[in-house]
């Protein structure tokens, strides 16, 4: 569904993304691990056209999108488009708005982007929100809502786009301990359902349990990827070794 070559971005002076190759075939679940700072969350805003690169290629379906080619604003607008319409993210701190409902949050995209009809909308939205236990949240305000309920909402938002991919940033980082498996268990029925996923997270039995693949990214390269079980357990490069140590 998904391959990026020799992605990199840089901040200023700060090469944050060094050429990062990576491909998600679809129904797949990648998950990116590391360091503070080691650039997870700048792939992840690379993959949804939040950062555009300096260099490298993203292919979606097949469609090459060349960040390094000298384009045209209308292209970069193309390769933007493009992206957003694939994906729907996830974030660490939910970025709900917080002056509209529930309700209006999660249709909001469908409707005035995507231009949807909003009957069918608000229909299919309120089957999401009962399917994660917010049904009877519908009329709420963000503030009204605890974090754990926050980030479902997220969910849903992004569940509603009908994404081709969808991407987690450290979506529960921001949550109590206790509450961090409410999101864990959704998430991974997500990824038996089928879905296309890309996650950031720290959650390293998330990782085991439900990801085809793990990155181990620092400094702004992938030092190792692997299946699961073999890098979580038996990492081959010192510096996963070092990371995970630290983590368990
Ligand atoms: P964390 O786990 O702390 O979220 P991360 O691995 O997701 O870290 P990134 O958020 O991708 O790391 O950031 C990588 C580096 O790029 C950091 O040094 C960060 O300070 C820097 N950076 C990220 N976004 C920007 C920006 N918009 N402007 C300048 N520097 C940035």
């Amino acid at each position: 569904l998904l391959r990026t070559t020799g992605l990199r971005k840089s901040f200023g002076s700060l090469e944050v993304l060094k050429g990062i190759d990576l491909a998600v075939p679809r129904g797949r679940v990648l998950v990116l691990i590391g360091p503070s700072g080691s650039g997870k969350t700048t792939v992840l805003r690379s993959l949804n056209a939040l950062e555009v690169p300096d260099a490298g290629v993203l292919e979606l379906e097949g469609q090459a999108l060349d960040f390094a080619a000298p384009a045209s604003k209308k292209e970069r607008r193309r390769q933007r488009e493009t992206l957003r319409d694939a994906s729907g993210m996830v974030f660490q701190h939910y970025n709900l708005f917080p002056h509209r409902t529930v309700l209006q949050n999660v249709t909001e995209g469908p409707i005035v982007v995507q231009g949807r009809p909003r009957a069918d909308v608000e229909a299919e939205a309120l089957e999401l929100l009962e399917r994660v236990g917010l049904g009877d949240k519908r009329d709420a305000y963000p503030f009204q809502l605890s974090g754990g309920q926050q980030q479902r909402v997220g969910i849903v938002r992004a569940l509603a786009l009908k994404p081709k991919l969808l991407l987690f940033d450290e979506p529960t980082s921001a949550l109590d301990p206790e509450i961090v498996g409410d999101v864990l268990v959704i998430m991974k029925q997500l990824a038996e359902e089928g879905w296309t996923m890309v996650v950031v997270t720290h959650e390293l039995g998330f990782a085991r349990e439900v990801a085809d693949e793990v990155l181990f990214l620092d400094g702004g390269v992938i030092v190792e990827r692997g299946a699961p079980e073999q890098l979580l357990r038996d990492p081959q490069q010192p510096r996963t070794r070092a990371f995970l140590d630290r983590l368990l």
